[in-house]
């Protein structure tokens, strides 16, 4: 993440702390001096903010440390105002896997917060109010805290720990993809019903809270989409979706020859091959019309071409060749057979969009039939 800089690493991951942190900090302290309690005071909350934080990060590292004993590296956790973000490998794909990766972070703060309420003895002053953080004792408003990190956390909705854990339930009886719709839609209603409670008053009126119901909505759905075009694509490679009735271009080809190709079919990116017949580089539609007006049509293809590197194999993952296209800025990605060298195919978003299209009707059938 951007502007943010590492404090410490810890088996294998490095903690980082976002700038804006800083800012927070900043205005704990300047609260704190204004409020006129003097320094002693306003270094207080700025230690109690850090030692939220350090709850935070243990949290994290209880994601973190549950999936390494599944094989799951975590290159960094970062902290932001909003809290700590664990950037995970990958999320475990069996339920039980999940479920623990996801239960083990609230399990650090319900061991922190065990630990605290043990160590204090029970105090019968405690008040765990709604200020919560402006009064009572420093380790008694800290595990008042961890409880809060608790209860927040788990609350049934992505992109909470709470969501991952019911998707994991539902997931031991339905099917990946149907767990996860469900789960989303389950933290949706959640998100939408605490939103329209507080829009009529039945709720107190919170703009904070009214922000984060806004922002599981839109996590939810996005969890949903992601899965399902996973999904989609899953056990597809890229000879399934790749398109093999092409034309090329030959490396001494001039615009001409492009527009000759572009008006005779519906293919828009053409590769254009090297002496040996190998590939050389791509002739996009957008290029060769822009070429065309500038350089006139007896200039060769060669100067216009964008050269693509990230060829992609027959037998390569369709989500990962996916993401090649994606990440490069050629709308068309070769595809070289890895024996012979030789151009098999062209992978275009608008081939892999019919070969879904067309997958999804098959699907239909079957389940209709
Ligand atoms: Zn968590």
């Amino acid at each position: 993440m951007k502007w943010s800089f590492r404090i410490f690493t810890f088996a294998g991951t490095e903690v980082r702390i976002h700038v804006t942190f800083f800012l927070l900090l900043l205005f704990v302290a300047s609260q704190g001096l204004m409020s006129g309690q003097g320094m002693a005071v306003a270094l207080e909350s700025m230690l109690f903010i850090v030692t939220m934080f350090a709850c935070v990060v243990l949290h994290e590292f209880g994601h973190v440390l549950a999936a390494r004993g599944y094989g799951i590296r975590t290159p960094d956790i970062t902290l932001l105002p909003i809290g700590g973000v664990a950037r995970l490998e990958r999320m475990p794909r069996k339920p039980s896997q999940e479920f623990v990766v996801a239960i083990c972070g609230p399990l650090v703060n319900v061991i922190i917060a065990a630990a605290i309420f043990l160590g204090l003895g029970i105090n019968a002053e405690f008040n765990p109010g709604y200020d919560f953080l402006k009064t009572g004792h420093f380790f008694q408003k800290l595990m008042v805290w961890n409880v809060f990190m608790v209860v927040f956390n788990l609350i049934p909705a992505f992109p909470m720990d709470g969501g991952r854990v019911l998707r994991a339930l539902l997931a031991w009886f339905l099917d990946y993809g149907k767990a996860t719709r469900l789960a989303a839609s389950i933290g949706q209603g959640i998100a939408m019903l605490v939103g329209i409670a507080m829009l009529l008053n039945k709720v107190e009126f919170h703009p904070m809270l009214l922000l984060i119901c806004f922002f599981i909505f839109m996590a939810a759905g996005q969890e949903a989409a992601s899965v399902t075009q996973q999904e989609a694509t899953r056990d597809l490679r890229v000879k399934d979706a790749m398109l093999t009735d092409f034309r090329t271009l030959p490396p001494q080809a001039t615009l001409r020859d492009g527009v000759t190709l572009l008006l005779a079919g519906t293919q828009q990116d053409f590769p254009v091959l090297n002496l040996q017949g190998g590939i050389q580089g791509m002739l996009t539609r957008h290029d060769l019309i822009s070429a065309l007006a500038e350089k006139g049509p007896a200039h060769p293809v060669i100067d216009v071409m964008r050269r693509c590197p990230d060829a992609t194999g027959p037998a390569i993952d369709l989500t990962q060749a996916l993401d090649a296209l994606g990440a490069s800025d050629c709308p068309a990605l070769p595809v070289i057979d890895p024996l012979s060298g030789e151009l098999v195919g062209l992978l275009t978003a608008e081939n892999i969009g019919e070969t879904l299209m067309v997958r999804a009707a098959l699907m239909k059938m079957r389940t209709t039939s």
